[in-house]
């Protein structure tokens, strides 16, 4: 039995809006989930139903097999991590950690316990007699993370936690989260619009959008097995590229170029004769040149980012962008035009009318 249910999930605002549809999830015990979405998708919204900080209009919702839609917040063994997360100012990191469970009546010494273990895994054992205006942002940001796991749920809600940090710190705190994750052990709802974050942080992935679930994975399966054209372009970057096309004879002709596709649609081929379709391809997948197994295209340099790690060359096909991502040493010429290859297993079609993957 899954620890975390959610049945049918709906919620209806006072208002009449329609924020989450019918979501269904099983989360198990000691998992990392992460509801990842462009803004308003309904993530927090869905988040903050787990929490009991928000109605369920409908649907049930289960811990360990126990219906708890009518609990209150405290009752449901959950701490949440919000975006915006005030420190005490006036009190010390040590102080802050300690709050919660000197409200609770808790003795002295088994809180300074508690408060050395929790800064000891966040790093925090140097700063404790210190105001939260002379540490850093990350720093800053830990505490509000041991202000939560010090409670010791198996709960542990976390809403764009990282979204005030800079990038760098970003990196840095995700690994951390996921450090922490393995060493406390807490079955884990980590909401973010950042797919890098989902994709690095997550056991399994939820891409929502327009307050419906578009697709439940792994990281690997959502990257490489997208459901849709949605999935496919939300994860990865820089995005899959698409062009539509309409299917002629098994083949489709973008710009001066015709690819056959007939390979790959197999059987597929008669249902989508005459259709259109979105031929997808990710930018990390080309070869530059012909290749073997593989669809060629001629096109033409407009623009070349070198980032480094490898360069973002931007082509026109024949009036279609896509970005393709090169290694440096290899960068072509602005204003060229060149010719490259997608393998057949990294050619990605789908429906032009329900934009499913075919
Ligand atoms: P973001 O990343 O911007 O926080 P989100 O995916 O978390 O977005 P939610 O905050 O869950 O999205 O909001 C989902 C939808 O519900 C949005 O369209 C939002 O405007 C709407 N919404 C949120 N709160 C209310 C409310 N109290 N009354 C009516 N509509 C609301």
């Amino acid at each position: 039995m899954a620890y975390l249910s959610l049945k049918d999930i709906n919620k209806i605002y006072p208002n009449g809006f329609h924020a989450v549809h019918d979501f269904n999830l099983e989360i198990e015990k000691g998992e990392f989930i992460v509801f990842v979405g462009p803004s308003g998708c309904g993530k927090s919204t869905t988040l903050r139903m787990i929490a009991g900080l928000e109605d369920i209009s409908k649907g049930d919702f289960l811990i360990d097999g126990v219906r708890a839609n009518e609990k209150g917040p405290r009752d449901r063994g959950i701490a949440m991590v919000f975006q915006s997360y005030a420190l005490y100012p006036q009190m010390t990191v040590y102080d802050n950690l300690a709050f919660g469970l000197t409200l609770q009546g808790i003795d002295e010494d088994i809180i300074e316990k508690k408060v050395k273990n929790v800064a000891g895994i966040l790093g925090l054992t140097d700063y404790l007699d210190r105001l939260p205006k002379a540490i850093s942002g990350g720093q800053r940001q830990r505490v509000a993370v041991g202000r939560a796991i010090i409670r010791k749920v198996g709960i542990f809600l976390m809403d764009e936690p990282l979204s005030n940090l800079d990038a760098k710190q970003r990196v840095t705190m995700r690994s951390e989260i996921t450090d922490i994750h393995n060493k406390t052990g807490a079955t884990t709802i980590y909401v973010t619009h950042d797919q890098t974050e989902a994709m690095t942080m997550a056991d399994r992935i939820v891409v929502m959008k327009e307050g419906y679930i578009q697709q439940v994975g792994t990281p690997y399966d959502l990257y490489f097995n997208p459901v849709n054209v949605f999935v496919a372009g939300f994860i990865g970057e820089p995005p899959m590229n698409f062009v539509r096309a309409t299917l002629k004879k098994g083949k489709i002709t973008i710009g001066k170029n015709t690819l056959d596709l007939s390979e790959k649609l197999g059987d597929k081929a008669s249902k989508y004769e005459g259709k259109e379709i979105v031929f997808g391809f990710r930018p990390e997948a080309i070869v530059l040149g012909k290749a073997e197994n593989s669809l060629s295209i001629k096109a033409s340099v407009e623009l070349t980012e070198l980032l480094g790690d490898n360069t973002n060359v931007y082509v026109d096909i024949q009036g279609e962008k896509s970005i393709l991502k090169v290694n440096p040493h290899d960068t072509p010429e602005m204003d060229s035009d060149i010719e490259f290859s997608i393998p057949f297993e990294s050619v990605y079609l789908f429906d032009g009318e329900t934009e499913k993957r075919i």
